[in-house]
């Protein structure tokens, strides 16, 4: 395999584009670095290069691509808003069927509001929040992602229950101190958190199901106790579902833990490959958003009916009998011959799977937090993913992403990525 055609675009684009892509996640930086494949074209389960190189995807552009890429449906969804025009700039009929189709699918949305992203949805939500609640401070989870908005781009502070650090250069110290970050699936850590600062936070954000330092489900009991307890202090709290939702089951991850929500934040699968966010909740909260309410958000491209129309139509095909069950299917599948391969050469490997997403750890422990996943070998993942990349399997580059299967793959397709698993895991046993 040759990636001639990649090197030479890559040294273009840095001088272009900063770092010669347009989302961080892109570089090769998790991986010890290289040169990010420039990919061509995608149709179901495959990408092929700039080079004529095939590839089984399961990047599914870090999760939007449930349906595997360009499926016929939502392409001619997308097609046909090209031509009844992208973007009004008033309201139309597909926003309030979408709208219903949510609902329907996440009964805690009561109200909803179209946004372009996650970022934007999660965002938004703490601001609805802190309108409602009157306070300022919000409680995040260690290692969970919820876009780059200022406020969410922090870090746990020295130890449990401390106020945040910045994140990133350009955020205010001030501004991360309202954000007060704690280990997932540990509720002592939470408890403390709220004892302390209870009366001023406003929310209390989580990713119900992580897919942020890998799929991570919550203990049992866990999200209950998050609930009750920011109940107790007077807090609200966000799910963040932008990739959980519509990922394992026709709904929500709040469906499949049996805990609701004050307010869900969406985005990914539900554009169906185009750029859209979506959030929700109840009504009395909702009704603090313009043109209600005090709070104040809005969107010159929120609700256009290209996404909007693809959103529908992805929606319409995971409808479709017997989805879940294949994603699980060949997840489980994927899981049990990776498993195998690792068992035959004595690597550490552990999996951790969710109906079709999964992460493959290099590993002997649990990996039940983030500190847990940040212990994990990324030298042998770098290296692993190096290895799966010649053998024509795109993954994403990090230890801490899921690989997401798609309705597109197929028993062939899993068969050989687990060939490619096993050329790809003797050279690691034999360093
Ligand atoms: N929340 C979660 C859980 C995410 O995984 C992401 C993106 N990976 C976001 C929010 C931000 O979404 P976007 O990239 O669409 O802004």
């Amino acid at each position: 395999m040759n990636w001639n055609k990649s090197e030479e675009l890559y040294k273009d684009a840095e001088e272009h584009i900063v770092g010669g892509v347009n989302s961080p996640s892109r570089a090769y930086k998790g991986v010890g670095g290289g040169t990010p494949i420039f990919m061509e074209k995608g149709e179901g389960a495959y990408f092929w290069d700039v080079d004529g190189n095939r590839y089984i995807d399961y990047l599914a552009a870090y999760g939007p691509i449930i349906t595997g890429h360009a499926h016929p449906h939502i392409a001619e969804a997308i097609a046909k808003s090209a031509y009844n025009g992208v973007l009004y700039g008033t309201p139309t009929v597909l926003e309030n069927r979408f709208a219903k189709m949510l609902k329907d699918a996440i009964p805690s949305m009561e109200k909803v509001r179209f946004v372009n992203s996650g970022t934007e949805a999660v965002m938004t939500t703490i601001r609805v929040a802190r309108a409602y609640t009157n306070r300022t401070k919000v409680i995040k989870f260690a290692g969970c992602y919820h876009g780059h908005s200022d406020l969410v781009l922090v870090a746990a502070g020295s130890g449990p229950a401390t106020l945040g650090t910045p994140d990133s250069a350009g955020i205010p110290t001030s501004m991360a101190k309202e954000v007060i970050t704690v280990p997932f699936n540990e509720i002592e850590s939470y408890k403390e958190a709220l004892d302390k600062y209870g009366d001023d936070v406003a929310a209390v954000l989580v990713e119900p199901i992580v897919g942020n330092f890998g799929i991570v489900e919550p203990k049992p009991g866990f999200l209950q106790q998050v609930n009750d307890l920011a109940h107790d202090a007077g807090a609200l709290v966000i799910y963040d579902e932008v990739i959980t939702a519509f990922r394992f089951t026709y709904g929500s991850a709040q469906d499949l833990v049996g805990v609701e929500p004050d307010m869900t934040a969406l985005g990914k699968i539900i554009g169906g490959g185009l750029p859209i966010g979506a959030y929700g909740g109840r009504v009395d909260i909702m009704e603090q958003v313009a043109p209600l309410g005090p709070a104040y958000q809005a969107g010159t491209m929120a609700g256009n009916p290209a996404s909007i129309s693809a959103g529908i139509a992805c929606l319409e095909v995971l409808q479709q009998e017997g989805t879940y069950e294949k994603l699980d299917r060949l997840g489980e599948k994927l899981e049990n011959g990776i498993l195998n391969h690792a068992e035959t050469y004595k690597l550490p490997v552990k999996v951790n799977r969710l109906k079709g997403a999964l992460t493959v750890y290099f590993t002997e422990d649990e990996v039940e937090n983030y500190d847990q996943a940040d212990a994990t070998d990324g030298e042998m993942f770098a290296k692993f993913f190096h290895l799966m990349l010649k053998e024509g399997i795109n993954l994403a580059p990090s230890k801490f992403e899921a690989w997401f299967l798609t309705i597109a793959h197929t028993d062939e397709d899993i068969d050989e990525t687990l060939r490619a698993v096993e050329k790809s895991f003797k050279p690691l046993a034999n360093e």
